[in-house]
């Protein structure tokens, strides 16, 4: 496949992969045969988008594939009239590429090293861009998450993050991805950790226009929890009508009033009085004094943030306020279902079903469960039940979309799915969109 070249080439390339309608492909163009099966469907017009995406999966592949042959050529001829200085001869590479590309050399140098890392590294990526099962962006996200790890780590996780890579949407991938890679370097991690926390800081950079950025580099759980806190605030401050402020604006101004003034005066009695939450989920062994090494790989895991050390886990599990404490091993006391004796589902199922999904449930949505809508999957007013088989955070315009957007949303019930909704969209396709965690279906025992 890699000696394409014209359309008659291109044709030959992307034949198996154009519209599932249009049966024999390219060799059925070449003979001349029209289409003539009875259950011949056209293409609609979504089928004819995916049709050309895939087509520039294939181009792009074959983009990589020559931006390494390049590069492999002229490194040789280089060595061949004795040009040593390496480091000379690549920045000559990435500018004459740059410049026959009419891109800068900061994109001429990124395609080089993702041809480089997909050509040696990871033939398989490659292979799989080339045939249209994974988009650029995939393979992207995937060299970004793995160049950084052994190549021992890398071997560990590569398998799984091409299922993934072919089965997911670019920012579902990157998460479960991002937790496959956290989950093999567990072990690691108290080391690592601990060597970056020497490194917190908070730094300003000049921006224009009489502007700056403040940066602040901090252990993830505080980071998400100030975060959370001056969204909370802002939302609350911004909630009566007249504030004109976007979200963003108000967050800046309130960061900016509880640093500057230690105490916000002006802001409504309701704003003041919010903490910092965070989700810690903490394998029920672990709290008690179990030995790390004896935990059998379970791991903390902060909401949003990822796991975190056993140890520091053990502490923020240790009373103060503003944790909330999730077992890995489930509470059977939780509140499931509440049927139909009320609407709006009572705290600790809300946390429960936000739990359990993490972020919005619409197809390749990342917006955090906490700024979502619970929304009845089947709609209230058509007998849906405030039950945790019936509830799943949606954002605002997912929400919108689902009730007036002509999609169908159910969610499945059996064990291997629950908690997953199933999208069917206006054209006829189904996505099923997993929950982040499970939660064990409870069978009430007879009687
Ligand atoms: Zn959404």
């Amino acid at each position: 496949m890699s000696e394409v070249v014209g359309s008659v080439g291109v044709m030959k390339v992307i034949d198996g992969i154009g519209s599932p309608g249009i049966p024999g492909g390219a060799d059925a163009v070449e003979d001349d045969v029209f289409p003539c099966d009875p259950g011949w469907v056209p293409p609609d017009a979504l089928d004819l988008i995916c049709d050309a995406g895939a087509m520039v999966a294939v181009f792009t592949a074959e983009r990589y594939r020559r931006v390494a042959a390049y590069r492999r050529e002229a490194l040789a001829e280089a060595a061949g009239r004795g040009r040593g200085l390496i480091d000379v001869v690549e920045r000559a590479i990435r500018l004459e590429l740059a410049a026959a590309l009419r891109v800068t050399e900061h994109a001429a140098g990124l395609l080089i090293t993702q041809a480089q890392a997909l050509e040696i590294r990871y033939p398989a990526a490659l292979d799989a861009l080339g045939s249209a099962r994974v988009t650029e962006r995939h393979v992207q996200v995937l060299i970004e998450l793995l160049d950084p790890l052994t190549p021992g780590e890398c071997d560990a996780v590569f398998a799984q993050a091409m299922v993934l890579a072919e089965t997911e949407p670019v920012g579902t991938f990157r998460r479960r991805l991002r937790a496959l890679i956290d989950q093999t370097r567990v072990e690691t991690l108290p080391e690592r950790h601990e060597w970056a926390l020497r490194e917190r800081r908070v730094f300003v950079e000049p921006a224009d226009e009489g502007m700056a950025w403040l940066t602040a580099y901090l252990p993830a759980v505080e980071a998400h929890a100030i975060h959370g806190r001056i969204t909370a605030i802002a939302k609350t401050v911004t909630a009566p009508d007249g504030d004109e402020r976007t979200l963003d604006q108000a967050r800046a101004d309130v960061f900016g009033d509880l640093l500057i003034d230690g105490t916000c005066t002006d802001h409504p009695e309701a704003a003041r009085g919010i903490r910092a939450t965070v989700v810690v989920t903490v394998p029920a062994l672990a709290l008690l004094d179990t030995p790390t090494d004896a935990l059998n790989g379970g791991f903390a895991v902060v909401d949003g943030v990822g796991p975190i050390p056993i140890e520091r886990a053990r502490e923020l599990c240790g009373g103060a306020d503003g944790w909330m404490r999730v077992l890995t091993h489930p509470d059977t006391g939780a509140v499931v279902s509440v049927g139909r004796e009320r609407y709006r589902p009572p705290p600790a199922l809300q946390k429960l079903a936000r739990w359990r999904a993490a972020r919005c449930m619409a197809p390749g949505c990342g917006t955090p469960a906490d700024r979502c809508d619970l929304d009845h999957t089947l709609a209230w007013e058509h007998g849906g039940h405030t039950a945790l088989t019936n509830l799943a955070p949606l954002c605002r315009g997912h929400h919108t979309v689902k009730h007036h957007g002509g999609w169908r949303v159910h969610q499945l019930t059996d064990p291997a799915h629950s908690g997953a909704l199933e999208w069917v969209s206006p054209y006829g396709r189904r996505y099923t969109v997993a929950p982040e965690r499970t939660i064990p279906v409870f069978t009430t025992a007879a009687g």
